[in-house]
């Protein structure tokens, strides 16, 4: 009889040990079917020295194993990345495991699955919540589930529309192979700078070897173009590449220009597929038959069966750095599997974190850079509007200077983007007369106006409310105002000063699936949009040949928030949204408008000298032992109960051991004191670079109990510091 090892898909338990008949059930990496109780869960085999039980259970207590799945094995790269992620972010391996393994009904052989779609013919009676499913279905095709989601309908009304004929089932084969994409589909003529930084990279990708690059060029570059060449390469060798995404909204638009380079297109992998797609492309991974994967954070540990290359593409964006589940930064553990299966990985970005040109200056990434945009396409000239010197109209939040260059840019027919990183209409609402604050019941929060959809929202919970007519502190009438500006309130100006303008609203609202930002894209190359009001998703990758004005609404907004990366962010995001403009043959202008034109993030700016803004910042983390010259740790506590939280996040301070090198700030109310009904209490660890600070934390707070509605959560190398 052999034992098997196995971390089941249950964050709670560690591994369990089994009787397993066969010999391949107990290699190590096999995906099994075990009992656990009256249940049945998912597994995988692993190495026994390296996931050690709790207790070992004699040969005689084993329960069976209950099935070994006809896939491939986890192989022992990814094991050591779940390992290692799980140990670096003190998270549950099995809740690691659990993203190598988000579709159960992938394992099993089925070959075909049974979907629904709409089949045009009119049902016998019509009812609101029928027509209102038809409506919202439209060309869609899912699972009656998938379906009664997206048509916030009971399944019920689903089933019934099947049998009134309106609702058909198709059968979809998830076993159909993905057309290989082809190397030398539409090679592009790369300019002497490209072809410099393309060689590089194909020899690492024929060296089949760990070897870290940044790839550092100006927006319009070509970064894409270039690390399409290392695709390539991998092709040729028949092996799997993966590029990461910041946002899902990019895919659909870089899905086309793949597919022009490569004449087919990637396999999709994000939060949007339907069941069926889901497991299609995970079979295809994990069988290799999927040649290049682009996703989210969360295709970073699929099984590929042979990955020959990691592209992070926007690797600056902190996007990447996952806020709940598992706290992990997708671009530093894509740098983690990159080297655990002994590949290059590609950071692309024209703003690279501190910490990733950090690496290159110290030599253990090389550094590849592109100085000039392609073709005649050169840098947009960036002028700062002082808004003391130049301000807007009363109640208003677009300087003179700002409409003169919007009037003359509609005037040339070209296109311009307003940014202004604020969704809905106005970011406070209070009432005139007792000057009440809408809050939200759950988070230390103002609710945000969002006048297209007539709600008050909180952008933290989700929560939302009609506006109420009377204000429910003094109950007077229609006293309510909007503070302050978001997107929406910007799109009204423009539509005041240009009635004829053609705007569309680009925030996570309006793009929020892949074919809501694919119509998007289509409608501005289409030339269909004449101004672009958006948040920092627009700032994101788009390539708009005809924009050719930007104007940043407020350029000090970034920078109020105060935490570490603050002014870096602001360089970052100020950069990608003036880097969308005249990235064609017409020549492009970016307006910035600032109360502090001095500022050392505007200076820098203006007179496009980032270096020298990145030596300071650089140096004041040097000074400040901050990241990456010295390391932060978050221990957030929270509960329903205020006092709860707070004794917890006490006797935690209170617990703190004394090492060297190490220094533990707060207990403290978190900025956001309360979020989705929970109050919080963070403490901030702040170490040297060398110290295992995982090691100390999981001594410390393993030693310690508390309460059983007490969250303890441990955010390692935070990014939000709220
Ligand atoms: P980046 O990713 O650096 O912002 P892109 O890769 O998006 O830059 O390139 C900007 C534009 O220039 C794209 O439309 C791209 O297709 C085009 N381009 C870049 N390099 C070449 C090239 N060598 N040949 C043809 N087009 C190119
Ligand atoms: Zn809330």
């Amino acid at each position: 009889m052999a034992r098997a090892h196995v971390l089941l898909l249950n964050p709670a338990l560690g591994p369990l040990d089994y009787r397993a008949d066969r010999e391949h059930a107990v290699a190590p990496g096999s995906i099994v079917l075990a009992p656990l109780g009256p249940r049945q869960l998912v597994g995988v085999v692993w190495e026994e020295e390296s996931l050690p039980s709790d207790n070992q259970v004699g040969d005689n207590r084993l329960r069976p194993l209950l099935s070994v799945y006809d896939v491939p094995p986890i192989a022992a790269p990814l094991r050591r990345l779940i390992e290692w992620t799980a140990d670096y972010y003190l998270a549950p391996p099995a809740a690691v495991l659990r993203m190598a393994l988000p579709s159960s009904s992938a394992l099993d052989g089925t070959r075909s699955i049974t979907e629904y779609r709409l089949t045009g013919v009119a049902p016998d009676r019509m009812t609101p919540q029928r027509e209102q499913a038809l409506d919202r279905i439209g060309a869609r095709q899912g699972l009656i589930r998938e379906l009664a989601t997206i048509a916030e309908v009971s399944e019920a009304v689903i089933r019934g529309l099947v049998k009134s004929g309106a609702i058909e089932a198709v059968t979809v084969s998830i076993d159909s192979p993905w057309p290989a994409p082809d190397p030398d589909h539409a090679a592009p003529d790369l300019s002497d700078e490209q072809q410099l930084a393309t060689g590089m990279l194909v020899d690492a990708v024929d060296a089949k070897a760990f070897h870290p690059f940044l790839l550092d060029g100006v927006t319009g570059s070509g970064k894409t173009e270039v690390y399409f060449e290392a695709i390539a390469a991998a092709l040729r060798q028949d092996r799997q590449s993966l590029v990461l995404l910041p946002e899902i909204a990019l895919t659909e638009p870089f899905l086309k220009r793949f597919e022009a380079r490569f004449g087919e297109r990637p396999v999709a992998w994000h939060s949007e597929l339907r069941q069926s797609q889901r497991r299609r492309a995970w079979r295809s991974i994990s069988s290799g038959d999927a040649k290049v994967v682009v996703g989210a954070r969360s295709a970073l540990f699929l099984p590929y069966r042979n990955l020959g290359l990691i592209v992070v593409d926007e690797a600056h964006e902190t996007s990447f750095k996952q806020e709940d589940g598992v706290l992990y930064h997708a671009r530093d553990v894509a740098v983690m599997r990159a080297k655990l299966e002994d590949i290059p990985v590609v950071l692309a970005s024209a703003t690279p974190a501190i910490e990733t040109r950090q690496q290159a200056a110290i030599g253990r990434y090389t550094e590849l850079k592109l100085t000039a945009r392609h073709g005649v396409a050169e840098m947009p000239e960036i002028i700062a509007i002082d808004l003391l010197a130049d301000p807007p109209p009363r109640g208003r939040w677009i300087a003179p200077t700002l409409i003169r260059a919007l009037a003359e840019t509609l005037a040339r027919g070209e296109q311009s983007l307003m940014f202004l990183n604020r969704r809905g209409f106005a970011p406070l609402t209070l009432c005139r007369h007792c000057g009440h604050r809408f809050q939200c019941p759950n988070c230390t929060s103002w609710m945000v106006e969002h006048r297209l959809v007539a709600r008050l929202q909180c952008h933290h919970c989700g929560h939302t409310m009609a506006p109420p007519r009377a204000c429910p502190e003094c109950k007077t009438e229609d006293s309510l105002v909007a503070c302050g500006p978001g997107v929406e309130r910007i799109a009204d100006e423009v539509t005041a000063l240009f009635p004829d303008a053609r705007m569309a609203i680009a925030t996570s609202d309006t793009l929020s699936t892949p074919a809501r930002a694919a119509e998007f894209v289509e409608r501005m190359e289409a030339g269909a949009i004449d101004v672009v009001v958006g948040t920092q998703l627009v700032t994101k990758g788009y390539h708009f040949p005809n924009l050719t004005l930007v104007g940043v609404i407020d350029a000090d907004l970034g920078l109020s928030g105060g935490d570490l990366r603050a002014a870096e962010r602001s360089f970052q995001q100020i950069a990608q949204v003036a880097g969308r403009a005249g990235r064609g043959e017409k020549p492009g202008h970016v307006y910035v408008q600032t109360h502090e034109p001095t500022a050392p993030v505007i200076q820098a700016l203006l007179s496009g000298d980032a270096a020298s803004f990145y030596a300071a910042e650089t140096e004041a983390r040097r000074m400040a032992h901050a990241p990456p010259f010295g390391r932060y740790a978050a221990i957030i506590v929270s509960s329903e109960h205020a006092d709860e939280a707070a004794e917890t996040a006490r006797l935690i301070g209170r617990s703190a051991p004394e090492v060297d090198g190490m220094h533990v700030f707060g207990p403290a109310p978190a900025p956001l004191a309360m979020l989705r009904g929970r109050h919080r209490q963070r403490l901030l660890v702040h170490a040297r670079r060398t110290l295992d600070v995982q090691e100390v934390i999981r001594g410390w707070l393993g030693a310690l109990t508390w309460p059983r509605g007490v969250r303890v959560a441990v955010d390692v190398d935070p990014y939000n510091f709220l």
